[in-house]
C-alpha cells in the first residue's frame, strides 16, 4: 500500500457539529480557503436502513428527510445546501466542468442531478460538489495555484475506466493545471480488509494493475480499491506524495458509515464535498 509518507492518523480529523459527525482533512494537509469533508451516518433524522444522516436521494428513503440532513451537514460545514451540484453517478469514466450556471443542481432532488457523470471539476466560487458513496471510492482534488477543485467517484466499474484520471484531465484541460499541483485524497471506502470479488473481476484488475491490487484472503480473492485509484493518479501526473490515502473502511466502521457491502440494500449514503470559499 502506498502513502507511508503521509501520518495517517493526521490525515482526516473527526468533527462533530450540533450532532453532524464529519472528518475534514487534518491541520497539515488542509488546503486554504477550500471546503473539504466527508460525511459520516451520524447526525440526521432518517430511520430504519437510513440511520440516521443518509444524503442520497436515490436509496429509497424519504425525501424530506434527505433534505433535512443535507441541510444539517451544510450548516455543519458553514455551506448552503442549495448550492451543492450534483452528479448522477453511473458507473462511467465522465467529468465535466461546472459553473454557476450549474448551481443547485441535484442539491435537493435527484431528477435535476447532472445526467450520466461520475466526476465534477470547478474554479468557480460558492460552489459544493458533492458525491455520494457507500463502499465506492471517492476521490477529492485541489489545485491551490489555479484555484480549482474536482470529485469524482469510483466503484470497480468506474475504476477500470479510470475516472480518477478523468478528473485530472479535466483540471488540466479545462483550467490548465499542472498534475504536479494537483493534491488528492482517497477517502474513507471499503477496503482490501473486507472486500472480495470474484474470479472475473479479480481477471480484469490484474490485467490492468499487476501489483498490490489483488490478494487473497481467508475467503477468497480480495480487490484494493483505494490502492487501484492511487495507482492511476501516479499514472496521470499526480505527486506520489501529494496523493492521501484514508485507512477507514466503509464496511469495518459500522458505527461511522454506511456499507453496501455489509449492510446490502437499502442502505443509506455518505458524501465527499469539496468546493472553494468565496473570498470576495
Ligand atoms: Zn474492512
Amino acid at each position: 500500500m502506498g502513502g507511508s509518507h503521509f501520518l495517517q492518523e493526521d490525515l482526516l480529523t473527526y468533527r462533530l457539529s450540533e450532532g453532524v459527525g464529519l472528518f475534514e482533512l487534518g491541520k497539515m494537509y488542509r488546503p486554504r480557503d477550500i471546503v473539504l469533508a466527508f460525511s459520516t451516518r451520524l447526525g440526521g433524522v432518517s430511520q430504519g436502513p437510513f440511520d440516521s444522516l443518509n444524503l442520497g436521494m436515490h436509496v429509497g428513503d424519504e425525501a424530506l428527510a434527505v433534505q433535512e440532513n443535507r441541510r444539517r451537514f451544510s450548516r455543519a460545514l458553514g455551506i448552503t445546501a442549495s448550492d451543492w451540484v450534483v452528479g448522477e453517478q453511473v458507473h462511467s469514466n465522465k467529468v465535466i466542468s461546472v459553473t454557476d450556471h450549474h448551481r443547485g443542481r441535484g442539491a435537493l432532488a435527484k431528477d435535476t442531478a447532472i445526467w450520466g457523470v461520475d466526476g465534477l471539476v470547478t474554479a468557480t466560487p460558492g460552489l459544493w460538489l458533492v458525491c455520494f458513496y457507500a463502499d465506492c471510492v471517492p476521490m477529492v482534488f485541489w489545485d491551490e495555484k489555479v484555484r480549482v477543485v474536482g470529485i469524482a467517484h469510483g466503484g470497480w466499474r468506474g475504476t477500470l475506466q479510470n475516472v480518477g484520471g478523468e478528473a485530472v484531465k479535466s483540471m488540466v484541460k479545462s483550467f490548465a493545471c499542472s498534475p504536479r499541483n494537483i493534491h488528492a485524497i482517497i477517502g474513507p471506502a471499503i477496503g482490501s480488509c473486507c472486500y472480495y470479488v470474484g474470479e472475473d473481476v479479480a481477471e480484469e484488475f490484474r490485467g490492468r494493475f499487476p501489483v498490490g491490487v489483488i490478494g487473497w484472503m481467508d475467503n477468497g480473492i480480495t480487490l484494493d480499491l483505494k490502492e487501484a485509484n492511487r495507482q492511476q493518479l501516479v499514472a496521470s501526473g499526480l505527486i506520489d506524495s501529494q496523493i492521501y490515502v484514508s485507512d477507514l473502511c466503509t464496511a469495518c466502521n459500522q458505527e461511522l458509515f454506511f456499507s453496501y457491502r455489509r449492510d446490502k440494500s437499502p442502505t443509506g449514503r455518505m458524501v465527499a464535498c469539496v468546493g472553494l470559499r468565496d473570498l470576495r
